[in-house]
């Protein structure tokens, strides 16, 4: 909103206003430059099953390394991005990116079980006329096997317009678009959201999924896996750190991880070389 104040008004207002609002306005702009220019990153953080750690598909993470400043998080760009608007284009270029890369992967390296992609989606996004269209262009323009290029939503993301994110989700699905539930058990009443929206995967939020010390957490990943499964969708565990982790994921039930232990998001090549040597693997 700072970027709505005026010539005169800004005036009035500098002294109060520059410490943050100037930085928030400069982000945004440079940000901005880094879309059009397309030097903003795509990264690809492996998303593995966990019976055999080979590679299922990736989570396509917007990285920013900003030149005088160096690498911002995206939880620090991303809500400038959502504030201003920017999101629509940061979220169309990390999408078409993600999209041709799978693209890509698809056609060179051929797996036995077609790797998916899953791009992260804000609200803003969802609700906007345009996704349908831009996504059904995307699919028609590549041959990217079907349900393979997944959107990633929150609760909050789809709560923001229930009724019309529900009819947008039918639609999206119907064009051939994967839908994972992300960030599970963090929102109010995270059960609803299983029979309303057409989700075929959910991303166990890594709050439970990381030791916290409670007696409960085991239960607790228990039976989400359990309910996802009975519900026929994927579950795909977020922030596996540790190897131990790993292992009582799989004791538990849950076929699919994503964490530091599997990797970090990392570069195209990276990402390439990694699922040649999952392929490698399975031809041996
Ligand atoms: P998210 O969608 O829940 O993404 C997972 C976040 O967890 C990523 O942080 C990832 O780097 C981090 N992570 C993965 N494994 C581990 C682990 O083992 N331990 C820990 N501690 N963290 C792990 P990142 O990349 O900083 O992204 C943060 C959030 O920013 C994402 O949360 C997503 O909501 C948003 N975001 C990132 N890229 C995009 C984008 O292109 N579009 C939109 N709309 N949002 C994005
Ligand atoms: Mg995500
Ligand atoms: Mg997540
Ligand atoms: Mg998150």
């Amino acid at each position: 909103h700072a970027k709505r104040l005026g010539g005169d008004r800004q005036e009035v207002f500098r002294p109060i206003l520059r410490p943050l609002g100037r930085n928030v306005i400069d982000l945004e702009s440079e940000l901005r430059k880094s879309i059009k220019e397309e030097t903003l990153g795509v990264f690809f953080q492996p998303i593995v099953r966990l019976a055999d750690k080979s590679v299922a598909g990736f989570e396509v993470l917007a990285r920013w390394k900003h030149p005088k400043r160096g690498q911002i998080s995206p939880s620090e760009f991303i809500p400038i991005a959502e504030q201003s608007g920017l999101i629509n284009e940061l979220g169309l270029y990390v999408l078409e990116k993600g999209a041709k890369q799978l693209a890509e992967w698809q056609q060179r390296l051929p797996m036995p079980q077609p790797l998916f992609v899953s791009v992260n989606m804000s609200s803003r996004q969802l609700l906007r006329h345009d996704l349908i269209n831009d996504v059904k262009a995307i699919l028609s323009r590549s041959s990217i096997v079907h349900g393979t290029l997944k959107l990633e939503l929150t609760e909050s993301v789809v709560m923001a317009n229930p009724e019309y994110s529900a009819k947008v989700l039918e639609r999206l699905r119907a064009l051939g678009a994967g839908l994972s539930l992300d960030d599970f058990g963090t929102g109010y009443s995270s059960l609803a959201y299983l029979q309303r929206f057409p989700f075929d995967t959910i991303k166990i939020d890594q709050s439970f999924v990381r030791p916290n010390g409670r007696a409960a957490r085991p239960v607790i990943l228990r039976s989400i896996v359990a309910l996802g499964h009975d519900l026929g969708m994927a579950v795909v565990a977020e922030g596996a750190e540790g190897e131990s982790d790993a292992l009582e994921l799989l004791q538990l039930g849950c076929e699919y991880a994503q964490g530091y232990y599997f990797g970090q998001a990392m570069s195209a090549e990276e990402a390439t070389a990694l699922i040649r040597k999952t392929a490698l693997a399975e031809s041996a």
